[in-house]
């Protein structure tokens, strides 16, 4: 494995472009034999354990504030200066670019299992804390010594009503790998075995996936239920799969007193019910938008009804070849406007190979940004020279900034920021390369771009947030009935997307197998911060564009990391997010955008 890696580096710095166009892993590990591997885990470790010895079985911080700062203060060294990621990010990156990687995936369970150990070395010290009484709790609250840790005691008091005992704690956290990881992984490895009819060649389900949208009607159709037929196939597997890691999530649930399936991810997301409820009912209250969107979109294509591989195509080509380099050089001259600083950020990424950019085999599909402690953040992308290939870039180098303005300016404890504040840094850089294409575009191809970000938008809005009714549903049926057949999680999957696309788009039954790749259903209910993050970010990008001053406001929300709720960040970059009627606010914006687009196709 290691001569592999140490080809594609070559190949790199061999490449016609002026940057890496692959990841460089030898910023984590030079491969599994590099002593330095061995050396961080063994800091790791030994850390981990001179923390435990210093406070096991000392209580004095559980009263005393001036000896919780202490321990505070060490603890917060802890994810200040060891390399806590950096051995199983190594190998799990190794994994999504070759999904056949064996090496990667052996080392994957044995690092992980080592760290969980390491981690439940000081499990004690949190919930300690978390044991404290209510009136202590309020004294270490109001305490200003302890001020800059009191976030962070808020959210543990808050969370330290679902914990349960230490040894219990411990074989929860050991028995995740077997009960929900290990599940994943091997629907994914299937999945990124897949080989996929397509003409005379044979793709990838990543491959097809991308492909769809983008092929002449028949083509597409047909490439549509080739993939459907594949996943279909996997429809067993999937099942067992989604009902175990579900009735395990139920089992946890129960014995962590949490009332709603969804409630877990709120509070790790730091978000609050009220905020999701009214999100989910706006989006909900707006079905008819998307549905009218459909119905323009239909009529505009001359394709009647739709079909589901229809949902996502683009309504023609917006001509150009968004290779590489010119996607690069629209996205940095869109950043820069903002501030220069943001398009500095890009450079760096570029230089030290922190981008991998194109599509191979065994990559896993779709984009991410992966930012963590005390080593590099990593951008992967399928690139395909598209139009939503340069889109796609500035989203996920949105979350980048995200991350890396965050790490510079927040202590070690505040660096990660909630899911629910990622969404929003992400999408503002996408809209913000968006309308920086969109005025060098012919009026043709205006209306192309604007077809396609609204239907981009009606996919992270009321599509996510059709995700996020269906999974309720999968959950309480499981939870009621004990298990749920393929079939029905298929027909489920279908009813909830019609709900969104309305009638003239047409769905077969076998349409709803594309729940067996989709992975959002396995992280459970986080796809609402998807809309969240959309609908946020849409208000302060109408701020933007009508005061340039607003960008200091924006780089405040950037460098926040995770240092409040994503509520009162916002409202310190001067957006309320409770205020009512708030969430009507960004999808009216799409409304109108529809309006516009209803009277540029007549
Ligand atoms: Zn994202």
């Amino acid at each position: 494995m290691a001569k592999a890696i140490k080809t594609k580096l070559k190949k790199t710095s061999s490449a016609k472009t002026p940057f890496k166009m692959e990841w460089d892993l030898g910023l984590l590990y030079n491969s599994e034999h590099d002593p330095a591997l061995e050396a961080d885990m063994a800091k790791i470790e030994s850390a981990y354990e001179a923390f435990e010895k210093k406070y096991r079985g000392v209580s004095n911080y559980l009263t005393d504030e001036a000896k919780l700062f202490e321990v505070l203060t060490d603890y917060q060294n802890l994810l200040e200066t060891l390399p806590l990621s950096k051995p199983i990010n190594y190998f799990q990156y190794r994994k999504d670019l070759k999904s056949t990687d064996r090496v990667a995936e052996a080392n994957i369970n044995i690092i992980s299992e080592r760290l969980t150990k390491n981690e439940n070395k000081v499990l004690f010290f949190e919930l300690a804390l978390s044991k404290i009484s209510v009136a202590t709790q309020k004294q270490f609250l109001e305490s200003k010594k302890l001020a800059p840790f009191h976030y962070f005691l808020e959210r543990l008091f808050l969370k330290a009503k679902h914990d349960l005992t230490e040894a219990e704690e411990k074989i929860m956290s050991r028995k995740s790998l077997p009960s929900y990881e290990l599940w994943v992984n091997g629907t994914e490895k299937m999945l990124g075995g897949l080989r996929i009819p397509f003409g005379k060649k044979q793709v990838s389900l990543a491959e097809a996936l991308n492909l769809i949208p983008t092929l002449p009607k028949k083509s597409r159709r047909v490439l549509h239920e080739s993939t459907i037929e594949k996943l279909k196939e996997l429809g067993m597997v999937a099942e067992n799969e989604l009902n175990a890691i579900i009735i395990n999530k139920k089992i946890n649930d129960e014995l962590r007193h949490f009332e709603t399936p969804y409630d877990q991810t709120l509070l790790s997301y730091e978000n609050d019910r009220e905020t999701l409820r009214s999100l989910r009912l706006a989006v909900k209250d707006s079905f008819n938008v998307s549905q009218r969107f459909y119905k323009i979109k239909s009529k505009m294509l001359g394709i009647k009804p739709l079909t589901y591989a229809e949902r996502n195509i683009p309504a023609g080509k917006i001509s150009g070849n968004f290779k590489t380099e010119k996607a690069v050089a629209i996205v940095k001259e869109a950043f820069s406007k903002i501030d220069p600083m943001y398009a500095g950020i890009l450079d760096r990424f570029l230089k030290n190979g922190q981008v991998d950019f194109l599509p191979q085999g065994g990559k896993t599909s779709g984009a991410y940004c992966s930012g963590n402690l005390n080593a590099p953040t990593f951008v992967l992308l399928n690139h395909v020279n598209s139009f939503d290939s340069v889109m796609t870039l500035a989203h996920e180098m949105g979350h980048a900034i995200h991350t890396e303005l965050s790490k510079e300016s927040q202590r070690g404890l505040y660096k990660n920021y909630s899911t629910a504040t990622a969404e929003v840094a992400s999408t503002l850089f996408e809209q913000v390369a968006f309308d920086s294409v969109f005025e060098t575009l012919s009026s043709k191809e205006k209306v192309v771009a604007l077809h396609n970000k609204i239907q981009d938008d009606i996919q992270t809005i009321f599509r996510q947030i059709a995700c996020f009714n269906f999974e309720v549903e999968l959950h309480d049926s499981i939870r009621k009935k004990g298990s749920v057949s393929h079939e029905d999680i298929a027909a489920l999957m279908n009813t909830h997307m019609k709900s969104y696309l309305g009638e003239t788009v047409k769905l077969t039954p076998d349409d709803g197998y594309f729940f067996v790749h989709w992975s959002h259903l396995r992280r459970f209910f986080y796809v609402y911060s998807y809309a969240f993050g959309q609908l946020v970010s849409k208000a302060l990008y109408g701020r933007l564009k009508k005061d340039k001053t607003f960008s200091a406001r924006i780089e405040t929300f950037l460098r926040s990391g995770g240092s409040d709720t994503p509520e009162n960040i916002f409202k310190k970059a001067g957006v309320n997010v409770t205020a009512a009627g708030f969430w009507k606010e960004g999808i009216q914006t799409i409304e109108e955008e529809i309006k516009q687009l209803k009277k540029l196709v007549g």
